[in-house]
């Protein structure tokens, strides 16, 4: 069961709201510290053992700056995230640049930074030659394409845009080895919100694997493995976290069987997960602004979809609860929207509840991860705040609400 309370008190949120006005997403740093330094003693047996945070998840330097701190990287996929990382003080090595369809200036960013280059396509080798020079250390990005016994959840690779098919893994290395590429890294990544900890030591298997074919063909020697992302959260109540301690348990069989015993060890072992490592340490704190009652029964919150699209576009589960009737039953069926002229702008359909009244205040869990970060201004929206309760419980806004001069930003009205 995964644990669906809050991390703060009734008294301390009214202190809270007493200063923000809803919505706001608020992160945990004590969760987000403690679940870092979980995954880093569970692969602590691994030679130099990174996790680059995709800050695509939650791209707010304060949170980049907990991570660093924890000794973890950046993966980043474009200039603004680059960016982002400088401005926090992250670069060098400490970055992962896994991107695609990628614009020559940010390569050319991503090697200026000294970040690890990780090339999502054969024909990106040239490309990037022409426009920012190989870089000593490379990496490509594996796709395996159809897997055998195809599986629901880990869905088709061959239909991903993603990464090199095998024979272009094996000419991409040879090309890199013989234009002086010196160091190798293999990437993948396969599953997205995946809590089947099974699929994510197959992956490692196989990476294993082909780092043994890859040396052995070509006469290389590989740095670092990156599982990539896609570790799944619990959202729903019933669901369980991934325990590290077995993942690491698994992807250590694996090592002893496919690495140590070939000779290959050293090997590191990289991941480049987001939301694991933010997503359930982040809530979407929202007000109750009207009841309706027509065919259903409606909550309309001053929160929308723009503050957290996830179950707007994938039908996702997000956990409610209602502040002080956390312990009341859920004898009630609501409709939880948003105020977007889209129907589809509901944090949840037909979810038990306990009565509503105005001016509740509600709370959407596991927002930490691809909230905030997928907002958007469709329908004039702006941009909520962000708040960070600090280890010692004092809040701190990491990122003030969007204004109406914001919204305006890009206009020119001048011209009019
Ligand atoms: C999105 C993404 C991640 C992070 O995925 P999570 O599901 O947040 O763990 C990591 N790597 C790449 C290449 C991605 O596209």
């Amino acid at each position: 069961m995964a644990d669906k309370t809050l991390p703060f008190s009734r008294q301390k949120l009214e202190e809270i709201l007493s200063k923000y006005p809803t919505p706001f997403h608020l992160y945990d740093e004590k969760g987000i510290r403690e679940n870092a330094r979980r995954l880093k003693k569970a692969f602590s047996w691994v030679p130099d053992f990174r996790e680059y945070f995709a800050v695509k998840a939650c791209p707010n330097p304060h949170i980049m700056r907990i991570m660093q701190s924890e000794g973890f990287g950046a993966d980043c996929s474009s200039l603004p995230e680059l960016l982002l990382s400088q401005r926090v003080g992250i670069r060098g090595d400490m970055i992962m640049f896994t991107s695609n369809d990628t614009p020559a200036q940010e390569f050319l960013k991503a090697r200026e930074l000294g970040a690890v280059i990780n090339l999502d396509d054969i024909s990106h080798i040239p490309f990037l030659e022409q426009h920012a020079r190989l870089p000593e250390l490379a990496c490509c990005r594996y796709n395996p394409g159809p897997l055998r016994g195809g599986n629901a959840i880990i869905g088709k690779p061959e239909e991903a845009k993603y990464g090199f098919t095998r024979d272009q893994l094996f000419e991409g290395y040879r090309i890199l080895r013989d234009k002086g590429v010196k160091r190798f890294g293999l990437h993948t990544m396969i599953v997205s919100n995946e809590l089947n900890v099974a699929y994510h030591v197959e992956t490692a298997r196989m990476l294993f694997d082909l780092v043994g074919e890859l040396s052995k063909d070509l006469g290389i020697r590989f740095e670092f493995v990156n599982l990539g992302g896609g570790f799944g959260i619990p959202y729903k109540p019933e669901q369980q976290a991934i325990d590290y301690e077995v993942l690491s348990r698994g992807i250590r069989d694996a090592y002893e069987e496919k690495i140590r015993a070939r000779g290959l060890h050293p090997l590191s072992i990289r991941m480049e997960s987001g939301r694991a490592m933010t997503g359930p340490y982040g809530y979407l704190v929202s007000r109750v602004l009207h009841l309706k009652d027509t065919y259903k029964k409606y909550v309309g919150l001053d929160a929308s979809m723009a503050n957290l699209m996830r179950p707007a576009l994938y039908g996702a589960y997000h956990h409610i609860t209602v502040v002080g009737k956390e312990d009341r039953v859920r004898d009630h069926v609501y409709d939880v929207t948003g105020s977007l002229c889209e129907n589809n702008d509901k944090f949840a359909i037909d979810r038990p509840l306990p009565e509503i009244e105005i001016g509740d205040i509600v709370v959407i869990y596991d927002a930490g991860a691809h909230g905030w970060a997928m907002g958007f201004n469709y329908n004039g929206k702006l941009r909520s705040a962000e708040l960070l309760l600090r280890e010692d419980g004092s809040v701190v806004q990491i990122r003030r609400a969007e204004t109406v001069d914001d919204y305006f930003a890009t206009l020119d009205f001048s011209s009019l």
